[in-house]
């Protein structure tokens, strides 16, 4: 059978599911992408509104990932790069913290910053050395527990967790307890370590564009549901029955496939505000950290601090709010806006837009690095990808966008070929 005869059908135009395509074009093979959305790039996208560019909650891209070494094209993503640390609001206060060894104009702020004490910013240099001299292997083999038993076993002060590990991780793992896997804090720590946290000039959803932008012999079907994934076939939310040689599905599974025993994923929400405001407290590219505990705010960017492709007259805040509470859209706003008045001296704040995006990391224990073909091999006509399937990052998306796709070639190489 030629190549291009294979009916190879993808359910979801996300990062995993177009690197999935990519991987099988560049054997030869032409998959045919259904996406329910209107466009592509699932949890990364980014909507130009009023002339501003806001993204689908406040996401960065660190540019140590392996994978997007590997997939992505930095050049032409024009990556804009936020400083090594953050300013922390606390009491009334602002402290910048930072990495001074990579950005030396943060060297006296945080050593004389009035967060943690002198100890702690050792600590976080050795850790900083630990980590780099550990393979992602080794890092995702060692003992797993929660990241705040990680750093109260490391000998951080309660001080400097709840003032900056905190909210920095809460603002990455997208819950407020550090209750997240160690395995993880460890990657994303020895990825920062590694490289920068960096924003495509064009926003989040450049990433998915420039995916895309490379598929030459793929059929994306936007705005096509796909309602349950059967051997050999699938169904259409429109009713229709389609023939597949293969299928992957690279989003959460588990309500497309009849009978699966995969438990279905926990996901974690988050919100995120946009305002603009006349005039930035935070000049430099840094993420600002609220360290207070009560605060519902947990970090804010000025998007206008880096440079972007579009941009209004005025500064553009994004506010990311990853706390339980029972507010209401318009009360969550209210709190949000006199919080930044009150604990973060931003007064004159317009409001923009929000997104809630309920499900916007999967919550999950026991973390591997990656995972074999045969992890992602359901049964030999279907087959899964997506963070869902490792842990919640762009790397893991497209580490299993990649196996999924050899697992299918795999699986032709052993039977047709
Ligand atoms: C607020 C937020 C902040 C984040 N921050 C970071 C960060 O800083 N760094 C980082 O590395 N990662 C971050 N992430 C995670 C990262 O965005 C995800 O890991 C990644 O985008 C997941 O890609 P995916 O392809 O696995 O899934 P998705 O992006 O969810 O793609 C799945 C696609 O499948 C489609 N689909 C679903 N069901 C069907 C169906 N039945 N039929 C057809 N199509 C369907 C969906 O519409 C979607 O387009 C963040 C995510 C969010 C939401």
């Amino acid at each position: 059978m030629e190549k291009v005869a294979y009916k190879i059908n993808i359910i979801g135009a996300g990062v995993s599911g177009l690197i999935a395509a990519q991987v099988l074009e560049n054997e030869g093979y032409s998959a045919t992408i259904y996406e329910a959305t209107d466009r592509a790039g699932g949890r990364v996208k980014t909507d130009l509104f009023n002339g501003y560019q806001l993204d689908h909650g406040f996401q960065v891209l660190l540019d140590a990932y392996p994978m997007a070494k590997k997939y992505l094209d930095f050049k032409a993503l024009h990556l804009q790069k936020f400083l090594p640390g953050a300013v922390i609001f606390k009491n009334g206060d602002q402290n910048t913290l930072g990495d001074p060894l990579r950005a030396v104009s943060l060297l006296f702020p945080t050593l004389f910053a009035n967060i943690g004490n002198f100890s702690d910013k050792l600590k976080i240099l050795k850790l900083d050395r630990e980590l780099k001299g550990m393979s992602l292997e080794q890092l995702f083999a060692s003992e797993e527990k929660s990241t705040l038993e990680f750093l109260k076993e490391k000998g951080f002060s309660d001080d400097i967790i709840t003032s900056f590990f905190k909210p920095f991780f809460s603002g990455i793992f997208l819950e407020p307890h550090l209750g997240t896997s160690s395995r993880m804090f460890q990657f994303i720590y020895k990825m920062f370590g590694e490289g920068l946290a960096v924003l495509p000039k064009a926003g989040i959803g450049a990433i998915a564009e420039q995916l895309v932008s490379k598929l030459k012999n793929t059929n994306i079907n936007y705005s096509s549901s796909v309602l349950q994934v059967l051997e050999g076939k699938l169904i259409l939310k429109d009713g229709r029955e389609l023939q597949s040689d293969f299928t992957l599905i690279a989003t959460d599974p588990s309500n497309l496939v009849p009978n699966i025993t995969e438990r279905s994923t926990h996901w974690k929400s988050c919100h995120t505000f946009y305002f603009t405001t006349p005039k930035r407290n935070i000049k430099r590219p840094l993420i600002g950290l609220v360290a207070d505990q009560n605060a519902i705010i947990n970090n804010i960017f000025f998007h206008t601090s880096l440079d972007s492709e579009k941009r209004g007259e005025d500064e553009l805040l994004s506010v990311t709010v990853v706390k339980e509470h029972r507010l209401n859209e318009t009360e969550l706003t209210k709190r949000v806006m006199e919080e930044l008045r009150t604990l973060c001296g931003i007064h004159e704040t317009t409001f923009l837009k929000s997104y809630h995006i309920k499900e916007a990391l999967p919550q999950l224990s026991n973390l591997p690095y990656t995972v074999t073909p045969e992890q992602l091999r359901w049964s030999p006509t279907i087959y899964v990808a997506g963070d869902q399937q490792l842990y919640g990052s762009l790397n893991a998306a497209m580490i299993t966008g990649e196996i999924a796709a050899k697992a299918i070639l795999k699986e032709i190489n052993a039977k047709y070929l």
